[in-house]
C-alpha cells in the first residue's frame, strides 16, 4: 500500500474527464489548480471535473487551489516572443506597453522604488539574466547580462527585493473567496516571505467563515530563512523548486530541501516536494534515471507527497507520469528509515497528542501491529502519527468529508468517512470493524487504535489500545 502522496497539477492536458479519471485510478491524491493561468470560470470546470472523476474511480481527491500572491509578470510581449540580446539595454516600465526586446512592462508600479543599479533580476524562468543600471522617471534601466528569448505574461524574480509587495492583491482575495464558494480541500499560497503572510490570507479565510488548510510555497530566500515560523503558521509546506531554483544558487536547491522537510518533519506538518520531478515525461514515454532518483530521494528525505506539474498540466503522458511516481514510491518505502525517523522526530512537543502517536507508532514498530486505525475529527491525531512514519498504514476514520480529503496530504494516512459512536467501547468496536472492511487486518492479528473519552469530541485522543481482531 503506497504512503507517500500524489499531487497533480490539472492543465489542457488533464481536463478531460476520461483522462481525469485514469489519473485518480492510477494513483492521484490531490490535483492542483494553478489559479495564475485561466479565469476562475476555467477553476470551476476543472474542480468539478476532479470531483466527478474522483466519483467514477470510487477514491477521494483533494482539491488544492495555488493563489499566485505576490508573482511579479511581463505583460504581453509583440508577436509573443521578444528576443533579448546579450550586452543590450531593456527597459522594465509599469506603462501598460506591447513589451519589445527594448522594453518590457511589468504590472506593478513599485518596481522602480525597490531596484537600485547592481541589483539582478530574472526573466523567462531564470534563463535571461537583467543587471539594473539605473531607475529614470519610474522606469527600471537594466543591462542583459544573460541573453534569450522572453514570451509574454512569464515570471519576472527579483530575489531579496520582493518585501514590498503585499502578500495578497486585490485578485488573490477574489479567487480565494471563489475557491471557498466552489468547496477546495487547501490553498497553497505562493511567494510566502513570512508567517505573517500565511497569517494574512488565514485571516480573510476567517472572514469568510473558512477553515481552509494553508500550505506554504516556499520559494523564496526569505522563505528558506523563515522556515521555522513559517511552517509553524501553516498547516504543511510546498518545495517550490521551480522559483526556489531562480532565487537561490541552484545549487543550494537539494540541501534547502533537505533541511525544510527534515523541519517540517519535526514540526509534524505534511511538506510537498514540487517542479521537474519527471520533466521529461511531458515529451518522453519514460523518465530519466536522475528524475526517478529525484522522486526517491525526495521521499527519503521524508517528503509527504511528491508532486507533478507540466507533466500533468500540458504533457503528453499525464496518466504514465502519474503511474510512474505511484511505481517509484511503492519500490522505495520498503527501504525509508522507519526507525530513525521515529526516534528523530521523537516527542518534542509536551502534550497527550504527541505523547500518544509517537506511542502508537511505536507499538506498531516493537509488537508488528498491521496498522494503526484513528477516529479523528480534524485530522489533527492521524497527522501526528503520520509523521512518526509508521511502517503500517493508517486508517483515519473521520465524520466529515473536508476532512477526509484534507489527509489525502499526509504521508502512509488512507482516510474513510466514518460516523463516530457516542461510547467509547462501540468506537473501538467499529474502528476494528473498518480495519477489517479496509482490509488492512485479518481476523486474529493485531492493530493498535487511538481514541478519545468520551468519543466525539474534537481534541479528545487520549486512549491507544492495542486490539487483537
Ligand atoms: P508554481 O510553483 O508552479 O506555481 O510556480 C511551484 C514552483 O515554483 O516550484
Ligand atoms: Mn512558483
Amino acid at each position: 500500500m503506497r504512503a507517500t502522496k500524489i499531487v497533480a497539477t490539472i492543465g489542457p492536458a488533464s481536463s478531460g474527464l476520461e483522462t481525469l479519471e485514469r489519473m485518480v485510478r492510477a494513483g492521484m491524491d490531490v490535483a492542483r489548480i494553478n489559479f495564475a493561468h485561466g479565469q476562475p470560470e476555467d477553476h470551476a470546470r476543472m474542480a468539478a471535473a476532479v470531483r466527478e472523476a474522483a466519483a467514477r474511480a470510487g477514491r477521494e481527491v483533494a482539491l488544492l487551489g495555488d493563489l499566485p500572491g505576490p508573482k511579479l509578470r511581463v505583460g504581453p510581449v509583440a508577436g509573443g516572443v521578444a528576443e533579448l540580446a546579450r550586452g543590450t539595454t531593456v527597459i522594465l516600465t509599469p506603462r501598460p506597453v506591447l513589451g519589445t526586446s527594448e522594453r518590457l512592462s511589468v504590472d506593478w508600479p513599485g518596481l522602480a522604488e525597490v531596484l537600485e543599479p547592481g541589483d539582478v533580476c530574472y526573466l523567462a524562468d531564470g534563463t535571461v539574466r537583467l543587471r539594473v543600471s539605473g531607475v529614470r522617471n519610474g522606469e527600471v534601466v537594466a543591462n542583459v547580462e544573460v541573453g534569450g528569448p522572453v514570451a509574454s505574461r512569464q515570471g519576472l524574480n527579483l530575489p531579496n527585493v520582493t518585501t514590498a509587495l503585499p502578500a495578497l492583491s486585490e485578485e488573490d482575495v477574489q479567487l480565494l473567496a471563489h475557491a471557498v464558494e466552489l468547496g477546495f480541500d487547501a490553498l497553497a499560497v505562493s511567494f510566502v516571505r513570512r508567517r505573517e503572510d500565511v497569517e494574512q490570507v488565514r485571516r480573510e479565510l476567517g472572514e469568510r467563515g473558512s477553515d481552509i488548510p494553508l500550505i506554504a510555497k516556499i520559494e523564496k530566500p526569505q522563505a528558506a530563512r523563515n522556515a521555522e515560523e513559517i511552517i509553524e503558521a501553516a498547516d504543511g509546506i510546498m518545495i517550490a523548486r521551480g522559483d526556489l531554483g531562480i532565487e537561490l544558487p541552484i545549487e543550494e536547491v537539494p540541501l534547502v530541501q533537505k533541511r525544510l522537510l527534515a523541519l517540517a518533519g519535526k514540526k509534524a506538518k505534511p511538506s510537498i516536494t514540487a517542479t521537474q520531478m519527471l520533466e521529461s515525461m511531458v515529451h518522453s514515454t519514460r523518465p530519466t534515471r536522475a528524475e526517478v532518483a529525484d522522486v526517491a530521494n525526495a521521499i527519503f528525505d521524508g517528503t509527504d507527497a511528491v508532486m507533478l506539474s507540466e507533466e500533468t498540466a500540458i504533457g503528453k503522458h499525464p496518466v504514465e507520469a502519474v503511474a510512474m511516481m505511484a511505481a517509484i514510491a511503492e519500490a522505495t518505502e520498503p527501504e525509508l528509515p522507519y526507525g530513525r525517523w521515529l526516534t528523530e522526530r521523537g516527542p518534542r512537543a509536551a502534550d497527550q497528542y504527541h505523547a500518544i502517536a509517537f506511542g502508537a507508532v511505536g507499538a506498531a514498530y516493537q509488537l508488528g501491529l498491521r496498522a494503526i486505525v484513528s477516529p479523528t475529527q480534524t485530522g489533527a491525531t492521524a497527522r501526528l502519527i503520520s509523521a512518526y512514519r509508521p511502517r503500517v498504514p493508517v486508517l483515519a476514520l473521520a465524520p466529515r468529508i473536508e476532512v477526509v480529503r484534507r489527509c489525502n496530504f499526509l504521508w502512509g494516512v488512507h482516510p474513510r468517512l466514518h460516523d463516530e459512536p457516542r461510547e467509547t467501547i462501540d468506537l473501538i468496536e467499529s474502528s476494528a470493524r473498518a480495519a477489517l472492511e479496509a482490509g488492512f487486518a485479518r481476523p486474529g492479528e493485531q492493530i493498535g487504535i487511538t481514541a478519545g473519552l468520551p468519543p466525539g469530541k474534537a481534541g479528545g485522543t487520549n486512549l491507544f489500545k492495542i486490539h487483537r481482531l
